[in-house]
């Protein structure tokens, strides 16, 4: 009998582990595993090309989308979602006649600790399915220096985008703690700046639009890795900061500008309790933002402080709510949860009296409720768990809150 080889190959049946045999043909293992491989990067590449430019909605629709998943911030939602139909709008542009190029239009928020930056973010680019990442500018430093070179946001970018080149130059990136790298005095100074100046100098081309070499594994760690080439030029950029003390310069030039300042006042009353809706880019210049960066930042908005009534609502409202969350991880367990208004009331009151913004409505959820996560899977008796002030009084004062209280 003839000897069975593969009829890819060639290699006899003996030196493989399977072979598969066809009407006039045969396949062995090694060939098989190839050719599954090359299906593979076909399906990748296919997938890629398949996929939808971008979903590009209107700004009210935008909106609408938010609204499903944040609370408030009507002035930045309205900002943001003009500035993102813009950007969509300039990818979309033809080749024009006239010559008239419109501009990126990159982002900056101004607002608190938790009230909402990156949540405002994260949620367009899942309304948009485009790739997102959140960059930290703490950790940039200027090329050269110990800490990541700017170039490694684009990184995380290529990442998100399962290093799909194309799609992740049209991603969004949000830079958060835009403010620490602030230059420190208003002069600028002779010596070198490595975390301030020098960083926001790094980023500038990088707002504006430029083709950057990427390391697709980021750092310096991997030296030999091959570079991949990205263009920011329609990349938007978000970035976000708490401006710690900028209401201070806020209030000075709202008090120095008599003019504007008293006709300002002819209509409404400055609210003191929300200087940030004032803010200008004049602030975030004695700030210590270099000039040249924020005009690549041309759109500025501001988010505003987190009042009672509004963290009520994060905690309840939104789709994926954390008191939703709690229900039906219960539910799962057979278990009917309720949250009493009263225990809302106290959580939300636990959030502000510890300042720590809607980020602090989960840890106090976590602190009250744990107990019962613990037990009650096991306890097959109770069918019911109702969250009053007073259950969630005990547990909050048996938890590690209440210590740090005491520390
Ligand atoms: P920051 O302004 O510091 O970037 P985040 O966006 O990280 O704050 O907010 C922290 C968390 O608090 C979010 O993940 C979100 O769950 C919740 N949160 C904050 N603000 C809101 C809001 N306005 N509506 C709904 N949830 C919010």
């Amino acid at each position: 009998m003839a000897q069975v080889t593969c009829s890819f190959c060639g290699r006899n049946k003996k030196d493989v582990d399977l072979m598969v045999s066809g009407i006039s043909a045969h396949i062995c293992n090694f060939c098989i595993d190839q050719a599954y491989q090359i299906l593979g990067e076909e399906e990748k590449t296919k997938k890629h090309d398949k996929q939808p430019k971008f979903k590009l909605k209107k700004p009210k629709e935008l909106t609408t989308h938010l609204n499903n998943y944040v609370i408030g911030q009507d002035e930045a939602k309205k900002v943001l979602s003009v500035a993102v139909y813009n950007h969509y709008k300039r990818l979309l542009q033809k080749e024009d006649k006239d010559e008239i190029k419109i501009e990126k239009s990159n982002i900056i928020m101004v607002g608190d600790t938790g009230t909402g930056k990156t949540y405002l973010a994260k949620t367009l680019a899942k309304v948009l399915e485009v790739p997102f990442c959140i960059a930290d500018a703490t950790v940039l430093t200027e090329a050269g220096y110990v800490g990541e070179d700017v170039e490694s946001i684009l990184t995380r970018l290529l990442q998100s985008a399962d290093y799909n080149v194309e799609a992740a130059e049209r991603g969004i990136v949000y830079i958060d703690e835009i403010d620490k790298i602030a230059r420190k005095s208003d002069n600028p100074s002779i010596t070198r700046d490595v975390s301030g100046e020098g960083v926001q100098q790094a980023m500038l081309k990088l707002l504006e639009g430029t083709v950057v070499n990427v390391p697709p594994q980021g750092g310096r760690k991997h030296p030999d890795q091959k570079m991949i080439a990205v263009n920011t030029e329609n990349i938007l950029f978000i970035c976000g900061g708490a401006f710690d003390g900028i209401s201070r310069h806020i209030a000075n030039r709202l008090n120095t500008q008599p003019l504007g300042f008293s006709k300002k006042t002819d209509h409404e009353e400055v609210d003191r309790n929300n200087l940030l809706q004032y803010v200008t880019a004049p602030d975030l210049k004695s700030f210590g933002l270099i000039p040249e960066l924020i005009g690549r930042l041309p759109v500025l908005t501001h988010l505003d402080p987190l009042d009672k009534d509004t963290l009520k609502s994060i905690l309840t409202e939104p789709r994926n709510a954390l008191t939703k969350q709690y229900i039906k991880l219960m539910a799962m367990e057979g278990v009917s949860l309720e949250f009493e208004e009263s225990g809302i009331d106290y959580i939300v009151e636990k959030a502000v009296e510890y300042n720590l913004g809607a980020r602090g409505l989960r840890s106090i959820c976590e602190a009250i409720i744990t107990d019962a996560m613990y037990e009650l899977p096991s306890d097959s008796e109770t069918k019911e768990l109702v969250v009053t002030r007073k259950y969630a009084e005990e547990q909050f004062d048996k938890s590690k809150f209440k210590k740090l209280q005491v520390a």
